[in-house]
This record gives C-alpha cells, sequence and structure tokens, in this order.
C-alpha cells in the first residue's frame, strides 16, 4: 500500500488557477466603486427592512442587483426562468429592484416545478420519432436520473445534455419520458427547462412528481437526438441514523444562542470532558462588536456635516457631545471650544451676524480642532459640503447605536470590544495523527440554525462517546474542531441590533457611505475574503462595494476571521475535511464555486475521483439528514457551487481545498422541505421560530435533521482515516484484438481518479487525468481507431494507490496498469 499526501496531488491546481488569470485578464471584477453606492437611496433606518421573494433572469442580473449593494445572498435557487429567493429590503428599495428588471414576486407566487405532462416543444413536429437513436447517441447525454420519495410523494429528477445546447436559433429543446416499471413503455412526455448560466448553455434539468417509480428514461431532443438511461436512487434505503439505537442521546439544544453562549458552552464542555476535549484558541482577535460614536447634525443635503469620535462608543465615544453654536456678532470667525468631552463649534458669522460657516469648514474645524475627540468629520455622502450650517439646539450626544437591546438583551451580557474565538476541539487522539474535520459555523451573522447544529454535534459527541458505539468510533479515529460561530461580532449585531446583518463589523467604507444610516451596510462577507477564485482576482461573486451584502474586504485575507481559518488549516495540517455551514436553502456544495464571468471560466474541476468522493459522501451526510423527517435535498442542489446557484469569489471552500487539499463542503441548513399538503416545496428562513411548525420551518427541526449529517461527515472521515487499502481499475473493454474502432472507457473500484498515458510512457501525476465528458457526467469514453496501448494508475481519495505503484520516481516494477486495444487492419 503506498499513500501519498492528496495535497502533492493537487499541487498543480493553484497555478492552473494563475494561468488562466493570465491568459484571459481579470474579467467580471465588479467596477462598482464605494461611491457608485451612494447613487441610490440608502434607508435611513434599515431596521424596517422585511423579505420579499424575488426573480431574476440569470447570473448576470444577480451581480449586477448585489454590486448594487442589494443583501439578497442565502435562499437562492435556480429556476427555469432564472433566480429565485428572498431579498432583504425596504419599501423604496422594492421599487429600485423593480427598476432594474427584478421581479418581485406575490408571497405565495414562487416557482413550483411542472409536473404536468407537457407536449410542450413539440417532438413529432421536429420529427425526432422518425430518426434512429443510434444515429445520435453523441447529442444527447443523460447526467443524472434520480428517484426519491420524501412525505409520501415520489419525485424523478432529470438531468440531460444536448451537444447543441449553445445553440441559440434554433434554440434545442429536450423532452423526457419514463416508464412505469421494469419492462413498460415510455410514455408521458415532458418538456425539460433549459439551465444558460452566464451566458453559457448548462444541461436541462427539472424534477418531476411521480406515483411510480420508473425504472428507464428516454431523452429526445428536437433536433432528433435520442438517448435511454438507468434510473438511479437519491437517497432511498439509507443505514439507519446514529439515533436509531435506543440509548443513544440527542436533542440538547433547547433555542438558539448568541456567540457568548456557545463559546461559554465550549468551554464548558472542554472542562467536562477533558479526556476527549480542549479549546484552542484562534491567535487573531476580531475588530470587535463595537462602533464608534456618530452623529449627523447642521441641517441636510449641503449643509449636513458627518461627525465621527476617535474612540470607540464604549470606551469614550458615547460621551462626547458637539454643539454647532450661533453668536448675535457680525464678522466672527469660526472657531472651536473643547471643555472635557463637550465640543462647541462657534459658527462664523457674516456682516449681518448670520452664520456663515459651511459643513465643509466645520468638518475641517472638528477634525483638527477638537482636541482629538473627532476624527473624522465630513459632508454627508458625496455632498460638497457647500451649504451653511445651522446651529444645533444644544450639545448633540454622539452615539455607537449599539444599545438597543431590542431583541431583550440583558444589561451587561453583550462585550463590547473584540472577541477571542475559541475552537472546541473533540477526539480521543488530538495528536495529529487521526483526519481533522473542521466545522465552521456562523460565518454569515444572521444565520442562527448553523451555530445550534453545530453545538448539538458537539453535545452528542461528548455525551454518546462511553455508551454509544458508533459515536466511541467517531471519536477515536478523528479529530474534530467546531468553530461554532465564526462572526461573533456580526452575529451579537444580529442579536441584539439588527436581525439581518450578514457580514461582520468592520468598516471599511469611505466618508461616502460611512454616515450612521449606512451602519447596517457596513461589514465584509467573510465568505469572499479569501484567496483562490477570488474577486480581486478577477471572479464573479464578490463585490468591491464596502455596502454590498458580499463585499470582498479591501483585499484578500483582510479580516482577522479569515485568517485564523488559514492559520488553523496550517497549524492542524492534518485537517482533511471541512464543512462550512450557513443557511438556508437545503444545498450541499463543493467546487467549481467560483468562475470569471466572461467565458464562465471556473476554478479547475475536481479531478473525478474528488468528484466521485464527494457524491458518495454527500449521499450518506444527505441520507441521515433525511432519516430524522424526510427532509430531502434534491440532486439539483448538490455539486459544485458555482454549477447549481451562482459563483462566489473568494470563499473558504476555493481556499481551503486548492490550497491544502482539504474536502471542502458548504452546506445551506434549512428550508426547501416538501410540503404534502400545499403540494409544494416552502423555503425556510434565517431565524426560523424555534418550535415552528416541526414538519415545516422549525429552528429545532433543522438543528437536529442537520446535526445528523454532521455526524454522518465524521464517519466519512473516520472512513477515510481507515482507507488503506489500494482502488482497482479497469479498462472497458480491456487488452483485445478487435475488427474496427472501438469505444473505451475507465471503470474504478471505489472514487478514484486515473492518470494515463497512450504514448508509451510511463503514466505520472503530470500525465492526462481521466476527466468526465463533461461536468456532472460520468467519465469520458474514448474512440480508439489505432492499435493504442494504455499505461494508468488510479489513486484514491485517500491517496492510496493502486498496486502500490510510485508515480513520483523510476519504479522498477513499473507495476502501473497496462492494456492495449489492438485494431484489426482491414
Ligand atoms: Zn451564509
Amino acid at each position: 500500500m503506498r499513500h501519498i499526501q492528496r495535497r502533492i496531488a493537487l499541487l498543480a491546481l493553484p497555478a492552473l488557477v494563475g494561468s488562466i488569470l493570465v491568459a484571459t485578464g481579470p474579467a467580471g471584477a465588479d467596477p462598482t466603486g464605494p461611491s457608485a453606492a451612494t447613487s441610490r437611496s440608502q434607508p435611513e433606518d434599515r431596521e424596517s427592512v422585511r423579505l420579499v421573494q424575488i426573480r431574476l433572469t440569470g447570473a448576470d442580473m444577480l451581480d449586477k442587483v448585489a454590486a448594487a449593494g442589494f443583501d439578497l445572498e442565502h435562499g437562492l435557487r435556480r429556476v427555469p426562468t432564472g433566480i429565485e429567493g428572498e431579498a432583504v429590503v425596504t419599501a423604496e428599495q422594492v421599487t429600485e429592484l423593480t427598476a432594474m428588471g427584478v421581479e418581485v414576486l406575490a408571497d405565495d407566487a414562487g416557482f413550483a416545478w411542472s409536473d404536468q405532462a407537457d407536449g410542450g416543444i413539440g417532438v413529432d413536429a421536429a420529427g425526432a420519432r422518425a430518426v434512429e437513436p443510434s444515429n445520435h447517441q453523441a447529442t444527447v447525454r443523460i447526467a443524472r436520473a434520480d428517484w426519491f420519495t420524501t412525505k409520501g410523494q415520489g419525485f424523478l429528477y432529470v438531468e440531460a445534455r444536448t451537444t447543441e445546447g449553445q445553440q441559440a436559433d434554433p434554440i434545442v429543446g429536450m423532452q423526457v419520458e419514463n416508464d412505469s416499471g421494469k419492462g413498460t413503455p415510455f410514455g408521458f412526455a415532458r418538456t425539460m427547462s433549459r439551465f444558460v448560466d452566464s451566458g453559457q448553455y448548462m444541461f436541462h434539468r427539472n424534477l418531476f412528481k411521480l406515483d411510480t417509480r420508473p425504472t428507464r428514461i428516454q431523452v429526445t431532443s428536437s433536433t432528433g437526438g435520442v438517448t435511454t438511461g438507468v434510473v438511479s436512487n437519491w437517497l432511498e434505503n439509507a443505514p439507519p441514523p446514529l439515533t436509531a439505537n435506543p440509548s443513544y442521546k440527542s436533542d440538547f439544544v433547547d433555542g438558539y444562542k448568541h456567540p457568548q453562549q456557545l463559546y461559554s458552552r465550549a468551554k464548558e464542555i472542554a472542562r467536562q470532558y477533558p479526556d476527549i476535549a480542549e479549546i484552542v484558541y484562534l491567535p487573531n482577535q476580531t475588530n470587535g462588536y463595537q462602533r464608534k460614536a456618530q452623529a449627523q447634525l447642521g441641517g441636510t443635503g449641503q449643509a449636513a456635516v458627518v461627525v465621527t469620535s476617535a474612540a470607540w462608543g464604549h470606551e469614550g465615544g458615547n460621551d462626547i457631545t458637539v454643539e454647532f453654536v450661533d453668536r448675535p456678532d457680525a464678522n466672527l470667525p469660526l472657531a472651536v471650544e473643547v471643555t472635557g468631552k463637550a465640543v462647541r463649534v462657534l459658527l462664523a458669522t457674516d456682516a449681518a451676524g448670520a452664520p456663515a460657516s459651511t459643513a465643509t469648514q466645520v468638518a475641517d474645524a472638528l477634525r483638527t480642532r477638537s482636541a482629538g475627540l473627532i476624527d473624522r468629520a465630513h459632508p454627508y455622502r458625496t455632498n460638497e459640503g457647500s451649504g451653511i450650517v445651522a446651529p444645533t439646539a444644544g450639545p448633540v450626544a454622539l452615539t455607537d447605536f449599539l444599545d438597543q437591546k431590542r431583541f431583550g438583551a440583558p444589561e451587561g451580557e453583550v462585550p463590547r470590544g473584540p472577541a477571542t474565538i475559541p475552537v472546541l476541539r473533540i477526539g480521543k487522539h488530538r495528536d495529529g495523527k487521526k483526519p481533522g474535520v473542521l466545522i465552521q459555523a456562523q460565518d454569515h451573522a444572521r444565520e442562527w440554525v448553523p451555530a445550534t447544529t453545530s453545538l448539538e454535534s458537539a453535545e452528542r459527541l461528548v455525551h454518546n462517546y462511553r455508551s454509544d458505539r458508533e459515536t466511541k468510533k467517531i471519536v477515536e479515529n478523528t479529530d474534530i474542531f467546531f468553530i461554532l460561530s465564526n462572526n461573533p461580532d456580526g452575529a451579537n449585531y444580529s442579536f441584539y441590533n439588527f436581525a439581518s446583518q450578514r457580514k461582520n463589523m468592520t468598516n471599511h467604507c469611505p466618508d461616502a457611505s460611512a454616515d450612521p444610516a449606512q451602519r447596517n451596510s457596513w461589514g465584509v462577507d467573510l465568505n469572499r475574503n479569501y484567496r483562490v477564485g477570488s474577486g480581486h482576482d478577477g471572479y464573479a461573486g464578490g463585490s468591491t462595494n464596502c455596502v454590498s451584502g458580499t463585499y470582498q474586504g479591501p483585499e484578500e485575507l483582510s479580516e482577522p476571521e479569515s485568517k485564523n481559518i488559514i492559520w488553523l488549516v496550517e497549524k492542524y495540517s492534518n485537517i482533511k475535511f471541512m464543512m462550512s455551514v450557513h443557511s438556508n436553502g437545503g444545498q450541499l456544495f463543493w467546487q467549481p464555486g467560483a468562475y470569471i464571468a466572461d467565458g464562465r471560466i471556473t476554478t479547475p474541476r475536481p479531478p473525478l475521483g474528488d468528484e466521485a468522493f464527494y457524491w458518495q459522501s454527500a449521499a450518506r451526510i444527505l441520507s441521515q439528514v433525511k432519516a430524522h423527517r424526510e427532509t430531502v435535498v434534491t440532486p439539483e442542489n448538490v455539486g459544485g457551487s458555482s454549477d447549481v446557484l451562482y459563483s462566489s469569489a473568494g470563499n473558504v471552500r476555493e481556499d481551503l481545498y486548492y490550497t491544502y487539499g482539504i474536502y471542502a463542503f458548504g452546506w445551506e441548513v434549512g428550508g426547501s422541505v416538501y410540503n404534502p399538503a400545499t403540494g409544494n416545496w416552502q423555503g425556510g428562513s434565517f431565524q426560523p421560530e424555534w418550535t415552528g411548525n416541526p414538519e415545516l420551518v422549525s429552528g429545532h427541526a433543522e438543528t437536529m435533521e442537520y446535526a445528523n449529517g454532521i455526524m454522518e461527515m465524521f464517519r466519512v472521515a473516520a472512513d477515510w482515516g481507515k482507507d488503506k487499502k489500494d482502488p482497482t481499475s479497469r479498462l472497458i473493454p480491456g487488452d483485445g484484438k478487435y475488427r474496427g474502432p472501438v469505444d473505451v472507457r475507465f471503470e474504478t473500484s471505489e472514487p478514484a481518479t486515473i492518470y494515463y498515458t497512450t504514448d508509451g510512457s510511463r503514466p505520472t501525476l503530470e500525465s492526462p487525468r481521466y476527466a468526465a465528458t463533461e461536468f456532472r457526467e460520468p467519465g469520458q469514453v474514448f474512440h480508439v481507431t489505432e492499435t493504442t496501448t494504455f499505461r494508468w494508475f488510479s489513486v484514491d481519495s485517500a491517496g492510496n494507490i493502486e498496486k502500490n505503484y510510485d508515480p513520483t520516481k523510476t519504479d522498477k516494477r513499473n507495476n502501473y496498469r497496462t492494456a492495449t486495444i489492438t485494431i484489426a487492419k482491414k
């Protein structure tokens, strides 16, 4: 058994990212500078926001709307007519969205896949039935045909491609038929939906309601392509979950937890279970749940002055008062008096004794003559500040606006200032030899269920370790790192000030976006702040606009929260698995997760072995989610995140996978539950009522079902760590003499990547990799027309190499695999 580090196999990938950039230049960068933010209205009070259902035509519109500063991440999903989701907006912003072409839907008008038989694009009219399928096998391929049931209802998900899909005139349509069990005829023709993203044809796909499980499907294109395929099971026949053991303990978390509660419980667990748990402190403190104290004074428009304290509000900024004072005499100069924390601006007067200081003059005076109390003072937004400021009625107290307690926080519960994030590390052998799993929750502040889901998983580990055999195996064979909230500053803001806060609390905004009415839009999207496939490199889905919901930060890894993740995986290089837990949507992601919009150039697709391992792991994880209350994460919501949802430049998963070879998953927990009463899939929310409707939307039910999935991810990691078995592979058909051209393909005994040559050279890790025909499809088929010898080896997801072959140096045994396809001369 030879074992290579996965990071060796992946070494070529970051270089490839670089070469793509050299070749194409930084296309797709968000040209919208911070100043552009001011061109749209900003609500004075962002607490008056509400959630609306929206529909966008596609990724281009999504980028445009996000760049303009709208907050509409998560809960998004692809539908045949584009992308649907929720936006957190004011009534005024609804008008702006509509002006940008966004469709705002009535509350109950969300998309439902058609399950009606439909002649649609008219296969008969196109003459498809008259064409022999064998002539057109190549023009239509089935990527997926999955059957699943939930809450008593069967579903068929079909994903298929036509090689003519990019063709625009005429647009090639596709139709799917299914049988009704073995040996029954095809029928029930339905039109499929064409999925185009960033100008590129992706595939056709649909989810259909069916009462009987079909055995086979047939897909026909309007240009005459026909193919058939076998229907597979999706999340059916899952093994019993851990919770099936009657003595297994679960249901520990009894409500939403703010960061202080999460961290204090993590520390308590480490104290209570010192043999299997400890705390690792992340080295970079957050920038803090804190704000500078502010006020807007002197009038509106050109006369307004925005004043910001030098000190944080809780460190004295909130004690500062500023007063603009009118004086009766004529021709007085502008002056500033400072007494303690009281700043008095004595306004200049004109010949008639009327105030004569402009906003710019007052701002300059405050910045330079306030004894260091005020370090930022400027006109409002992009105004020149040419207006004459009005006196104030008296001293105006500056405030950091963090004292709202609108969610009932007891006095003193929310610590101000930077936070140190504890990592709860659980494992019997925390010596770096067991596969590490990083669970990172709540990068996005308003996502409360990911935190409770992660805490519930930690509780299950420590409470069942001594009594449950399966849990004991997990704890003894993995090294688990829980970050229960990776954005404590933003989370506190979400709990106590502004429930819809997504980003952290760092204000990188220039003066034009720094007035207090913008405060709920400041912050960096931590999941856009990483280094691979980033917005800084021209990838789509990260914004340069500091008030955008997807603001990527001034540079890669600008934020302590993202620096910490890199520190952790570098210090604990045994971390081989990662789950970035988000909400809501019911999706499970991996790579690629970002692309350059011009040409839709994604980060490199994982090798086929990794892709197969991701699918296999996803099926295990999601089967355990389903075991709780039949929630099904559907196959259309599983895969490379930029394939099934949208490009998110600079996300953490791309960095950890491409830089460190970590299997990096992303999860959108919650939402997308099938409601048999309405026949529709029901979306969730960021903070669903904790008990809510346990069959539909409930924070408690989501916590329990997704904790099942996290526990299964630990079992995946434990199995991976124990995998010392070499993969095997074969060429189909193999060695032999053939009368004419032969179609050949590789097959592996488990998820594994094949490196091969056909030029007589020995295969190495630099040799061509056996690839998918197209993404989300099985391995390619080689059309062999001349005698060819294939030399190859396979590497499984744990790094085991077939037949103990060493591809890195001359292996005298040359025990790679070989097969010769001999084509007889005619
Ligand atoms: Zn999120």
